[in-house]
Order: C-alpha cells, then sequence, then structure tokens
C-alpha cells in the first residue's frame, strides 16, 4: 500500500501556500492553494486549492507578495533525505 506524506509548502514570510504531497514512488506533487494562509490569522476550514502542479514554477503568496520557485528537483531530493532520516540543508 501507498504510503502518504504531506507537509506544508510556505513562502519565505511562512505563510501557507500550499501542500507537498509525495505518493508511493515518492514524485513529490506541489497541492497549491488558490489564497495564502496566513497561519497567525484565521485558518479557513476549507481551502480552495488549485490542484496539483509539477515541474518548475513561480508561486506568488497573496499575504506578501513573496515569490518562490516551486522546483520538483529540489523538492524531491528533500523528501528522499527526510525519508531516509537525514537531515539536508540546500543551498541555493
Ligand atoms: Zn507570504
Amino acid at each position: 500500500m501507498a504510503r502518504k506524506r504531506y507537509r506544508f509548502w510556505r513562502c519565505g514570510n511562512g505563510h501557507i501556500l500550499g501542500m507537498i504531497q509525495w505518493n508511493g514512488r515518492m514524485v513529490p506533487q506541489l497541492v497549491l492553494y488558490r489564497q495564502a494562509v496566513d497561519h497567525g490569522a484565521d485558518v479557513p476550514e476549507e481551502v480552495d486549492v488549485l490542484g496539483p502542479l509539477m515541474g518548475r514554477m513561480p508561486v506568488r503568496c497573496d499575504v506578501c507578495d513573496d515569490v518562490r520557485l516551486w522546483d520538483i528537483s529540489e523538492a524531491a531530493l528533500v523528501a528522499l533525505a527526510e525519508y531516509s532520516g537525514f537531515k539536508v540543508e540546500v543551498q541555493s
């Protein structure tokens, strides 16, 4: 059975832009929220999602205008490292 893992994907200021999910073959998908969520403020019970995003794409936070680049190769690297129990810092 495929083991599902996920974690939040945040902008540089900590707003939640979406969720990263891995399928059983460790391929990361970004499930992008339609609007960024400020965790300190009201968290809506239902969040509109734009659906899974693959590949490479810049995503703008609509709370603070910070732009993060979703890059599947970086996410895959981090996922693999975490899955193996290592802690890795990705340098850009
Ligand atoms: Zn932000």
